[in-house]
């Protein structure tokens, strides 16, 4: 069973920052509408993670630390749902195996909750406690009983960049929920939690480049797009960030990209690159995310109409603007 969560890990937690994806991906699976993360020496030495979502039940706090004794699996259809596959009830166990872990975690009742402690795997607590409604969740000292992966870990700096990218996509996938990030006491982020998907950019990306978006909202028979994308007279990044999320989920595909930036083509100066936040709706059956469940990579099915409709809708909103 040790040795099973330890390679497990070896999958599941590459880095810090993949700590922080599974236990933000929990807290908002849990319903939360705050979510306070909390990381020292980039994640390494602490993540904390703080949710007042539905909380664990007392008697499961210890089994879900057990592998594949939860499971979300017998939810529906849509194929995101099981995103997780092959990674389903793993990630806590595995988290587990290679770190120390403090779990404190209440459903409400009475205000009465449970108090785990699991280092390396082993139970070192488990106790009734006082605690409000939700999840507090600490991860100290991430691999240090596989020196191995330890060694593979780059500067904090590179780390940390990894944890904000978590950080910034779900908050710019989740504007309903408040998240914040703090680092070595630092915050890095503070979404407000108000559903304004304008507001969460300017958290991230600084009130002046909010300032010089334009919203886009366009759709036909297959799909929607709503969101953001930077005006180019006004494009001053040399790195861009281009955010996609398809039915509320944030994924990565270099095609949407493309068309994106072909419908920019003419417009930006050489080597600039726009901000733009696109949330795509469409039919689950249009989109397939077996490609790389883990990875967030997904492959449409009708590739070509959708690269044609997103890139037809940014052109007709930038020409509007640039005349
Ligand atoms: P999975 O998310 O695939 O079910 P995890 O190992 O990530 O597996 O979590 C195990 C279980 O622990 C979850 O299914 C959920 O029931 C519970 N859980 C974990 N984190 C939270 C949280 N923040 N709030 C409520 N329940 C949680
Ligand atoms: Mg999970």
């Amino acid at each position: 069973e040790h040795i099973a969560n330890q390679i497990a890990a070896g999958e599941v937690v590459e880095r810090p920052s993949s700590v922080v994806k599974e236990l933000v991906e929990n807290a908002i699976d849990a319903g939360a509408r705050r979510i306070d993360v909390t990381v020292e020496e980039g994640g390494l030495s602490l993540i904390r993670i703080t949710d007042n979502g539905s909380g664990i039940e007392p008697e499961d706090c210890e089994t879900a630390f057990y592998r594949h004794a939860t499971s979300k699996l017998s939810l529906g259809r849509d194929l995101f749902q099981i995103r997780t596959l092959g990674f389903r009830g793993e990630a806590l166990p595995s988290i587990a195996a290679v770190s120390k872990v403090e779990l404190v975690s209440s459903n409400g009742d009475h205000g009465l909750g449970r108090r785990i402690i699991i280092e390396g795997g082993s139970l070192k607590e488990n106790e009734d406690t006082p605690t409000p409604l939700g999840t507090d969740i600490s991860v100290k000292e991430l691999f240090y009983n596989t020196p191995a992966r330890l060694k593979y870990m780059k500067t904090i700096q590179t780390e940390l960049g990894h944890i904000s990218d978590v950080m910034y996509r779900q908050a710019l996938a989740h504007p309903e929920i408040a998240f914040t990030l703090r680092h070595n006491g630092n915050q890095l982020l503070q979404s407000p939690g108000n559903g304004d998907l304008l507001q969460v950019i300017a958290s991230i990306y600084g009130t002046q480049a909010a300032k010089g978006m334009l919203g886009i909202e366009a759709e036909n028979a297959d799909y929607k797009v709503e969101g953001f994308v930077g005006r180019p007279d006004l494009t001053r990044s040399n790195r861009g960030a281009i955010s996609t999320m398809v039915n509320g989920r944030y994924i990565r595909n270099p095609g949407l990209q493309a068309a994106m930036m072909r419908a920019y083509h003419t417009l930006l100066p050489i080597n600039r690159y726009p901000i733009a936040v696109l949330q795509l709706h469409m039919h689950p059956s249009l989109v397939d995310v077996n490609v790389h469940p883990s990875k967030l990579e997904v492959r449409f099915s009708k590739e070509q109409e959708l690269y044609a409709f997103l890139e037809e809708s940014i052109r007709a909103v930038l020409s509007q603007q640039v005349l």
